[in-house]
């Protein structure tokens, strides 16, 4: 079946008492056994699995060509559950370009626990000079945030199977609708689901998808049960009911970002744009070999400093000035300062989650927070 099938009906589970056809919440957090002691349905207790987190692993899965997925309370639950399953010694090379609260929790959580090498993925050299025989994994996050850099996940993957390394690829920014790092030969794909996969800025959550069901995927599983960072049952329902219309709001991310895009790229007051789909990207070909389409999401530079992206940022009225990304309302961030003391995001970044609003309606926002009179 195709995405947009899958996306509406492998999350779904008709009720067998009731035939409502949209499935219920199962509130319960525990179920009943046979006369023999068994669960005749295979739930026990709602931490180790229940209907509605079943159907949005099962969906996720299906959506990334997967054999199974595991569902976390959020992006970074999702994502600690990877490097908890690794275990204490292994090294891993991440992004130099990455979302910074995953480098955070690796560089602070597991500190002493996993040894971590960023390195500029886009630089297949510098990743193979990094690998250690301790290496297990390389994170890969393509377009990465916010810089939007693009690797070759292929050549990674291929670098990698030479080594008996494993790629996971935070496909966040991307979703399946637009890339399909397993299809690339990925073990590990993982999202935070509260962006586009939920797509209303209303819900937290993370997911990894496994390409095979084998030994590292158990330990995934057993973090995941045991360590019990698990979504609620109303989670799990908000984000398969989002998925649904996942495909069709993907289509419209991508069309509106490529004309912010255009737009930013021919502003006086706009130095640089990072955008994949734009041809002065230098992502821009490998970015057209493994997307089939750009995403809604780009970054900018504001002729000047932190104050005058800010005095942008502020000017905004359609655009909300606030983090995160992947809903369908349009939001806008001075990134530096979101990140904190220490970051090396260019102080006058301005980064944009493009949302389905009418394009004319974005264009004129951007136009008039721009004007030097503002
Ligand atoms: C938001 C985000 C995360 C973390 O997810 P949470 O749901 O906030 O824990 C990880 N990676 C990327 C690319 C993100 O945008």
């Amino acid at each position: 079946m195709k995405i947009e099938t899958i996306a509406i009906h492998a999350g779904n589970l008709i009720d067998q008492h009731t035939k409502a056809v949209i499935q219920p919440i199962t509130l319960s957090t525990t179920f009943e056994r046979a006369h023999d002691g068994g669960y005749p349905d295979g739930y026990m207790y709602s931490r180790m699995d229940n209907p509605n987190r079943r159907s949005l692993e099962n969906v996720t899965a299906k959506l990334e060509g997967g054999a199974d997925a595991c569902a976390f309370s959020s992006g970074n639950a999702a994502a600690g559950a990877v490097f908890q399953a690794l275990g204490p010694g292994a090294h891993i090379i991440a992004p130099d370009d990455m979302y910074h609260g995953l480098r955070t929790q690796i560089l602070q959580v597991f500190k002493g626990v996993i040894e971590v090498d960023f390195v500029d993925l886009s630089d297949i050299k510098a990743v193979e000079r990094h690998l250690r025989p301790e290496t297990r994994l390389i994170w890969v996050e393509t377009p990465s945030n916010p810089l939007l850099k693009v690797c070759d996940i292929r050549a990674i993957v291929n670098l990698a199977k030479q080594h008996d390394v494993m790629v996971a690829c935070d496909n966040t920014f991307s979703t399946p609708v637009i890339q399909r790092p397993i299809n690339l030969g990925c073990d590990l794909v993982m999202h935070s689901t509260t962006k586009y996969l939920s797509g209303h800025s209303d819900v937290l959550g993370g997911v990894i998808i496994s390409a095979n069901k084998d030994q590292f995927w158990e330990k995934v599983r057993s973090v995941q049960v045991l360590a019990g960072a698990v979504p609620s049952p109303f989670d799990c329902y908000m984000t398969v009911r989002g998925i649904k219309t996942l495909p069709y709001r993907m289509r419209g991310h991508n069309e509106n970002a490529m004309q912010v895009a255009k737009f930013l790229e021919s502003d006086p007051l706009v130095e640089k744009v990072y955008y994949p789909g734009l041809t002065s990207h230098p992502g821009h070909e490998q970015a057209k070999k493994q997307m089939s389409l750009f995403g809604g999401m780009l970054s900018f530079l504001v002729k000047g400093g932190a104050e005058e992206a800010i005095r942008v940022v502020n000017s905004l009225k359609v655009f909300s000035q606030a983090t995160s990304l992947g809903g369908v309302e349009s939001l806008a961030e001075h990134r530096a300062s979101q990140e904190g003391p220490g970051t090396k995001t260019p102080q006058n970044l301005i980064r944009i989650s493009v949302g389905l609003e009418n394009i004319d309606d974005l264009l004129d926002d951007l136009r008039q927070a721009l004007s030097p009179i503002n």
